[in-house]
Order: C-alpha cells, then structure tokens, then sequence
C-alpha cells in the first residue's frame, strides 16, 4: 500500500462557503508508541486538527525499515475508513491535514511525502508551513535530478514539501543517516516550518528557527506524540510535556527523546495563531488561545465602546472576543446565528442557486434574538469582507435595528508567506481605500459591508494579548514588517516589495 493511491468521485471544483476568510494552512501529528494502535491515534490527532487543513489528509506507518502511506484529497474522515486504518500496522506514525498554499490540490501534493534514498531507506515526510528559499532549494533539487526540470508543475508534486522531501532523502547514504541528513538540510531551509519525518523506526520533528507554527511534544504511557497543537495531545490522551523550541529537532525512539538545536535566531511566532488559526482550547508557547480571544474581547470593548442591546459573535472563531467584549462591557451576551457546523467544505457542484444561498447554508440568523434589536457582532477578521457584507444584510433582513461590526484584529494589509493564505494585496479590503491610516480604513470598510460602526482592535492591544513580547512576534499581515524576509520567484512578494519600494521613494 505504499504510497496508495485512490480515487474518489469528487468534483474538480468544490463548492467553497467561506472563500474569503484566512485559510490555513496545515496540521502535524506524530506518534511513536510500539504496541499501540499508531495509525488510528494519528487518525484521531488528525481529526483534532482538521481545522488547520481541509483539501487533503494522509498518514503515514512505519515498521521498521518499511514505510507505508496511506493518502488523499478530502477531510480526514473522507479518506480514511476502518480497513485502511487496520492495514497500516507500526510502532511509529505521522500524519498530517493540508490545506495547498504552495502547490496545487492535487492528490501528489497531498502529505506525507514520500521519498526512497539511494540507500533504500524509506522517509515519509509531513510539514506545515512556507518556505522562502523554495526556489533556491527547488533549482539544486533539479539540478542533481531529484525532481523534473519542468518543475514540477504538472509532473509529480509542485508543493515546497516535495522539494524538501527529496532533497533530504538524497542526503541518507549507508555513511549517513536520516538524522544527519536532517542536521546538514535544516540550517540551509528559510522560512516557517514544522517538519515532521519518519524513517520507520525514529520519529523527527523539526521546528523553524523563528518558531513562527506551534509545536508540542506530549507523553503517552507507551510512546510520545509530537502535534501543530496541544488540542491534538489531549484527544489521544497524551500529556502535555513541553513545546518544541524553535531551531530544535527531536529523535524519539526506544532510547526516549533526543534534543538538538540546528540554529538560534530572534522569535517570530505567528500573532494570528491567538487571533485566528489555532483551535482555542490549544495552548501555544504558553498562552492558551482562548484566554488570548477573550481578552482581545475586553480590550476591544474598551477602545471602541459602543450602545447596544447585545453582543454576539460570528460563530465559531468570533466567539471568544465576543464573550470578552460582553463581560468587559456589562452588554448581555448571545447567540444571535446558528453555525451549520456541517457544512464546511462540502462536495456540492456549485451552482448559482446554491452560491446565492452560500452563507446562508453555513449561518443562519435567530430573528427571535435580534429583532429590533442593537447589536456588536464580533469577528476575528476581515481579509475581502465578502461574508461580513452578506451578513450584515442578513442581519438587517432578520430585523436588526443597528449593526456595530466589531473585529478582534487589525486590519490585514499584507498578505502572508508563512503558511496562511490571505488574497493577494489588491484583494485585500482594507487596501481599497488606497490609504495606510486605520480610522479611514475603517469608515471606508464601513460603507463598503454596510455597517453602522466598524472598529478594529488596535495591534497593541493584540499583541498584549497573546501575552508575547513583541519583539518574538510576525504581525507582517499588519504591519508589512517581515521578520523572515520576502520569498523569490512569488508574484505577490515581488509586488509587496514594489508597493514598500514605492512608499520608501
Ligand atoms: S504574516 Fe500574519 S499570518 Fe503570516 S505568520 Fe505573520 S502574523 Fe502569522
């Protein structure tokens, strides 16, 4: 079953509710536990962290010298069924849950990968994250013809995983293992990675230098478990024992669990994980996302008060904040739309009654609750501001008599290339207004979602809320500043550098 592939009748194009909120981008789950079920705990791990990646899942078994992936496009509980998950056997596991910022979605570029050394040794490799030196690492991958020159595209797998993965593998020889190859690839890989890799018999994980995605290492009884969030420990059961530090590698295998550290750089852990991505009741270097959300809430009430009836949140990720704003602002707190949680992305062939429907399938507004009513409706962000124009007109529709949009982060201005796919600059709503102040960027988002207030919370006070010095934070989709650089060869990167250039003349 190496390396699988199978076929399931899903349209080319699925039918996508949410298309323009930040998209994640990936979740990691390791697990080394002989004698234990590995393939259905990263099942599970995977589950808990189905929220980081929604086009494709794999996991990956091995036994020893051999390696077995299991892989497709789908949610996890689309690609995987019982007798898949009896047929991978091993004492060591990783799997991981993909959402395609760099590559297609295509089932090649759909993880773990897959790779065979010169030597014969099998390695599944998992990774979460962006590369900004793919190009440069892309060009030696083809020149010692590991990939295709045509790159890639359109022959084999176009994702920077790919590229990774092969490059790694060519390193292993009989005089070399795994975990050399690892110490000689990481200090020349750039970017925001977690990597997650097995040879079969020793569980890796690797975490960037910067630290910009979270990485946990929990204890089982008989094994230990390596996942993007602590959220992924608890469901398998696992004790919470220690984030991994960025710039540090682990070995685990029946000797336990081998630190080593291959660079040290500034932190810049990613802000928008508290905002946004993480699940909230993961705990990232530290600080648990919920206790982030909810006092985002409170300062958000502070900075941009405002009269209202009620509070309620754009469920789910708005929910937090919006408990916070009621409590710091004595407003009754509710549940004002109903989340089809159902929904998500489904396999619908889209039409032009169901794109109408579109958000109206995933939220509902509950009349009973809102009519005539002065409402704060609490969101985590606004990328495009499609879904929040929709709502607000549902919201009206329903009986609203005021709506006050209020929104748990800053205006996103930039686009991100470590891991989370905003739009391109242009797309972004709050560059419409063609000015960098945020109060017109505000009044301009304002009229465009039709709203009768909107306030961002200041970054300041995001950032205190994550509890993070920061110094050790990227906050680049607000502010432009990009603590790991900009990558080559990206189309959008080439055009933040003009629009910096631009603003520096
Ligand atoms: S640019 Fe934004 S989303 Fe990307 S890593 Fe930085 S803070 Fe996170």
């Amino acid at each position: 079953m190496r390396g699988v592939r199978t076929e399931s009748p899903k349209p080319s194009q699925d039918f996508e509710f949410n298309s323009d909120t930040p998209r994640d981008e990936c979740g990691v789950f390791g697990v080394w536990a002989p004698g234990e079920d590995v393939a259905k705990l990263s099942y599970f791990g995977l589950f808990a962290l189905q929220h980081r990646g929604q086009e494709g899942a794999g996991i990956a078994v091995g036994d020893h010298d051999k390696v077995v992936v299991f892989k497709d496009t789908g949610l996890v509980s689309q690609v995987f069924d019982e007798p898949v998950l009896e047929a991978l056997q091993g004492e060591v596991a990783i799997g991981h849950t993909r959402y395609s910022t760099a590559g297609g979605n295509s089932w090649e570029n759909v993880q773990p990968m897959f790779r065979t050394s010169p030597n014969g040794t099998d390695i599944a490799l998992a990774h979460n994250g962006n590369l900004v030196n793919y190009m440069e690492l892309q060009a030696e991958a083809i020149e010692k013809k590991l990939i295709p020159a045509a790159g890639v595209k359109g022959q084999g797998s176009s994702s920077d995983t790919a590229v990774v993965s092969a490059l790694l593998a060519d390193l292993i020889t009989d005089d070399r293992t795994l975990a050399d190859a690892a110490r000689e690839l990481l200090p020349r890989v750039k970017g925001a990675f977690c990597f997650m890799v097995t040879d079969g018999h020793t569980l890796y994980a690797a975490r960037d230098p910067h630290g910009v995605r979270p990485l946990s290492l929990g204890r089982l009884d008989g094994g230990w478990v390596v996942a993007s969030e602590t959220c992924a420990l608890d469901i398998v059961g696992a004790s919470f024992v220690r984030d991994i530090e960025p710039g540090e590698m682990v070995a685990i295998d029946e000797t336990g669990v081998h630190s080593e550290r291959f660079a040290e750089t500034p932190k810049a852990h990613c802000v928008f994980e508290y905002v946004y991505v993480a699940r909230p009741d993961s705990v990232i270097d530290g600080q648990t996302v919920n206790a982030s959300r909810i006092e985002i809430g409170r300062r958000l009430s502070k900075v941009n008060p405002v009269e209202a009836d009620l509070v309620m949140p754009v469920p789910e990720s708005g929910t937090p904040a919006a408990i916070g704003y009621a409590e710091a602002s004595g407003i009754p707190f509710k549940q004002g739309m109903m989340k089809n949680a159902y929904v998500g992305r489904t396999f619908i062939q889209p039409s032009d009654t169901l794109r109408q429907l579109g958000l109206r399938l995933k939220l509902n507004p509950v009349r009973e609750v809102i009519e005539g009513k002065k409402l704060v409706v609490v969101d985590d962000s606004i990328v495009r501001g499609n879904t929040q124009r929709k709502l607000i007109r549902m919201l009206r529709e329903a009986g609203a008599a005021e709506v006050h949009v209020r929104i748990a982060s800053p205006p996103v201005k930039w686009p991100c290339f470590y891991g989370i796919d905003f739009a391109s600059p242009g797309e972004l709503i709050a560059n419409h207004g063609h000015t960098d102040n945020d109060e017109a960027i505000a009044e301009s988002i304002r009229t465009m979602i039709g709203a009768d207030s909107l306030a961002f919370v200041p970054i300041d006070d995001m950032i205190a809320a994550s509890h993070k010095p920061k110094d050790n934070l990227c906050a680049a989709c607000f502010t432009g500043h990009y603590p790991l650089g900009l990558p080559e060869g990206n189309p959008n990167a080439d055009l933040v550098r003009r629009i910096q250039k631009g603003a520096e003349a």
